[in-house]
């Protein structure tokens, strides 16, 4: 199938032409497709359009009518006012936009405006706009142009325009094309009437002439969801092939759970399982005993035991004769782990003995780290625990049967498959300490499974959450001074945003000299930023670890899945400019040992941003603030570091709304992958073009196409 016709340069359309064309480019319109995806922003109902002769003086209108006279009217105090006199069948009223001029080159005679604004009394009735859409424009000599069909519902669209293509030539082009652009895109039309019934989607055609064209407001939303079922279900189409390459066309590991480890573990716990962690571990162990190679996310909220769960995860590779690998992100993260997992060992009575466990991190001196390797050299069953360093030339782990990553938003989507690129496929879980709600886990994730941790196991403390007004800072560093006089140690963080950050870097430094020299001369206090080299920031960290520096001053997020369990104090300035998820990371720093701990979130914080801040200190479930997060901000830079091109990756899909069909495109896109891996079955062959089209760069980087 060819999909040349959408395809085909906008310059070929109807009324473009090579300037208009290149003025199409520079908006990042080059294809007819593209225009006809270019869809409007906002609609006016002509329900809420009143007849010119019902305009009152103090009402707030919206008025439509062409042009019949316009000019600029000088006044005694020098300012100009741009006036418009509008018609429509019921009468006319002047149009005013004092100190608006430049209006003159943009609204002509013959032109048909919708106007929104106050009716004022001024020489009669004047209407102030505040907003103004210029729908159609007249040809100059006769003639209207177009055949006037975008005028002729009842809702009026208006698309994202520029200067140099306004709204009315937006107009005029969609009219002379649309008709056209609609039946050719009735061949990209892949689900068959059964599947988009069964879905409740609109047929293709139809949704995309909706929303240029709606009859009425209520199918606005229904035609968006036919669009964003497609940006979904594209998206998860090829993940669902990397999955499948990765886990399912050839098979991996199928251990055998003998118990031999598992259960002296389960019984040494010093707590139960909750439900989250039993679900995740059958999902996980049904996976792993199946010859079906695992590929998993494993989710989960600082502090809701992910450690665990992986520690039965390696122990199940373990009890089968292989070796696994945890990898961490950092020295520091790898050698806490190294230190958890020791400790879980010691607790089973011997049995935790005869699992080999060994740490191996970019530290390590040459003499360190050669009995370490020869050891994995040796294969037999073992667990590595290290950083990026396990994955470096020199390092062999012949039976190898499953990589454990930690925090792993750090790792792209390449780094990930090289780290299980390895002749024995071994299985795969990933950790994420960052919770992101479902939808977007599987928006981002959707080429893995998903393992989530949603409950928190019982007996944390509360970490308790305090709004401070600038003022009031005194006391907060009063709180900070008796803490440590306790033996206890504190966070200050400061924002960092990239559009300031020498603004924001220089007022963290100066932050941290004033309370360095005046606020705790006495005191141990340190500076940690992201522009310290790596091994400095390590370093900081470390002494921080030890005790050695008693408050922390930071610009950055500080260490992501450390645990200074005796850190009882974050204080957080300028909370309003972190996310909450951002927020709710930091205040993970804290609360992590048995001592009551607080979080001070900073500043003379007012309106919107203050009502958030409260739903922030009342609540301590990450997945919660994360959804909130997704309705109050939006989705665009959560997936920042994924985009590709000019492209977003989802223009009509909202994540906060569309979770219900994030899982409905997940499955139908499985489902297709599952009995048509590669798509070559010549009923799919449509969907495979749009994929091609779409998503043909996603495609390579999953090496999948
Ligand atoms: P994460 O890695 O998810 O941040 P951890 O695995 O470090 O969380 O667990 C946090 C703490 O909770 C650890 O001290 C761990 O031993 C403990 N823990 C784990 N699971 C449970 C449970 N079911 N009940 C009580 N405590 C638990
Ligand atoms: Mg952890």
């Amino acid at each position: 199938m060819t999909l040349s016709l959408l395809d085909s340069p906008i310059q070929f359309l109807k009324g473009v032409g090579p300037s208009r064309g290149e003025a199409f480019q520079r908006m990042g319109i080059l294809t007819a497709r593209d225009l006809l995806y270019h869809v409007p922003r906002r609609y006016d109902d002509a329900s809420t359009v009143q007849p010119i002769s019902r305009l009152e003086v103090g009402m707030d209108a919206t008025a439509m009518g062409r042009v019949r006279s316009v000019g600029v009217i000088p006044t005694r105090s020098g300012l100009r006012i741009f006036q418009a006199v509008l018609e429509d069948e019921s009468g006319m009223i002047t149009c005013a936009w004092p100190g608006q001029p430049w209006l003159d080159r943009k609204i002509r005679v013959g032109d048909t405006l919708l106007a929104t604004g106050t009716v004022r009394f001024f020489h009669g009735r004047q209407l102030h706009p505040r907003e103004f859409v210029l729908l159609e424009r007249e040809a100059r000599k006769g003639g209207k142009s177009g055949d006037g069909k975008g005028t002729v519902g009842t809702i009026f669209p208006s698309y994202p325009a520029t200067e140099e293509l306004p709204q009315w030539a937006l107009r005029s082009v969609f009219e002379k094309n649309l008709d056209s652009l609609l039946q050719r895109v009735q061949q990209e039309e892949y689900l068959e009437a059964a599947q988009r019934e069964a879905l409740g989607l609109l047929p293709l055609p139809k949704a995309l002439e909706t929303l240029h064209r709606p009859l009425r407001m209520e199918n606005v939303e229904e035609a968006r969801r036919r669009l964003a079922f497609d940006e979904l279900f594209f998206l998860q189409l090829v993940q669902a092939m990397a999955r499948y390459r990765q886990s399912l066309a050839d098979p991996g590991i199928a251990f055998s759970r003998t118990n031999a480890l598992i259960r002296p573990l389960t019984e040494a716990l010093p707590f139960q399982l909750t439900t989250a962690q039993i679900r995740a571990l059958r999902e996980i162990m049904n996976d792993m005993t199946s010859s079906r190679r695992m590929n998993r996310l494993l989710q989960g909220d600082v502090g809701s035991g992910k450690t665990v769960v992986a520690l039965m995860a390696m122990l199940l590779a373990v009890e089968g004769g292989y070796q696994a690998a945890l990898m961490a992100p950092t020295e520091l993260l790898a050698e806490q782990h190294f230190r958890t997992l020791t400790g879980f060992l010691e607790g089973m009575q011997g049995e935790g003995d005869e699992v080999r466990l060994h740490l191996l991190t970019g530290r390590m001196r040459v003499s360190e780290r050669r009995p370490i390797l020869e050891a994995f050299a040796q294969g037999g069953g073992g667990i590595a625990v290290g950083t990026h360093a396990l994955i470096q030339e020199g390092v062999e782990l012949p039976r190898l049967g499953l990589v454990v990553v930690d925090e792993q938003h750090r790792f792209g989507v390449r780094q990930r498959m090289a780290l299980v690129d390895h002749p024995n496929r071994p299985d795969a879980l990933v950790m994420s300490a960052t919770p992101i709600p479902r939808s977007m886990a599987m928006a981002l994730y959707g080429d893995l499974d998903l393992s989530l941790l949603d409950e928190r196991p019982p007996g944390r403390k509360p970490v308790r959450t305090h709004l401070v007004a600038g003022r009031q800072r005194s006391r907060v560093h009063e709180a900070l001074r008796k803490a440590v006089e306790r033996g206890e140690q504190g966070y200050l963080v400061y924002p960092l945003v990239e559009e300031s950050e020498k603004v924001d870097l220089r007022s963290a430094t100066e932050a941290f000299q004033e309370l360095r020299q005046e606020v705790f001369p006495d005191l141990q206090v340190g500076l940690l930023h992201g522009q310290l080299p790596g091994e400095e920031k390590e370093g900081i960290m470390r002494s921080f670890l030890e005790g050695k520096i008693q408050l922390l001053v930071a610009t950055t997020v500080v260490e992501v899945g450390i645990d200074v369990s005796n850190a009882t104090q974050m204080v957080i300035e300028h909370p309003e400019r972190f996310g909450l998820s951002q927020l709710h990371q930091l205040r993970g720093r804290v609360g992590r040992g048995g001592v009551e701990s607080h979080c001070f979130l900073v500043g003379d914080v007012q309106g919107p941003s203050r009502e958030r801040l409260k739903a922030f200190s009342k609540t301590e479930d990450g997945f919660q603030l994360a959804r909130l997060d997704l309705e109050i901000r939006g989705q665009g830079d959560l997936f920042g570091a994924q985009q590709h091109g000019r492209d977003p990756l989802l223009s009509f899909a909202d994540l906060a709304r569309d979770e219900e069909l994030v899982i409905l495109a997940q499955r139908n896109a499985r489902a297709m992958v599952d009995a048509d891996p590669h798509l070559t079955d010549p009923a799919n062959e449509t969907v495979r073009a749009l994929l091609e089209s779409r998503h043909g760069e996603r495609l390579k980087m999953y090496r999948v196409g």
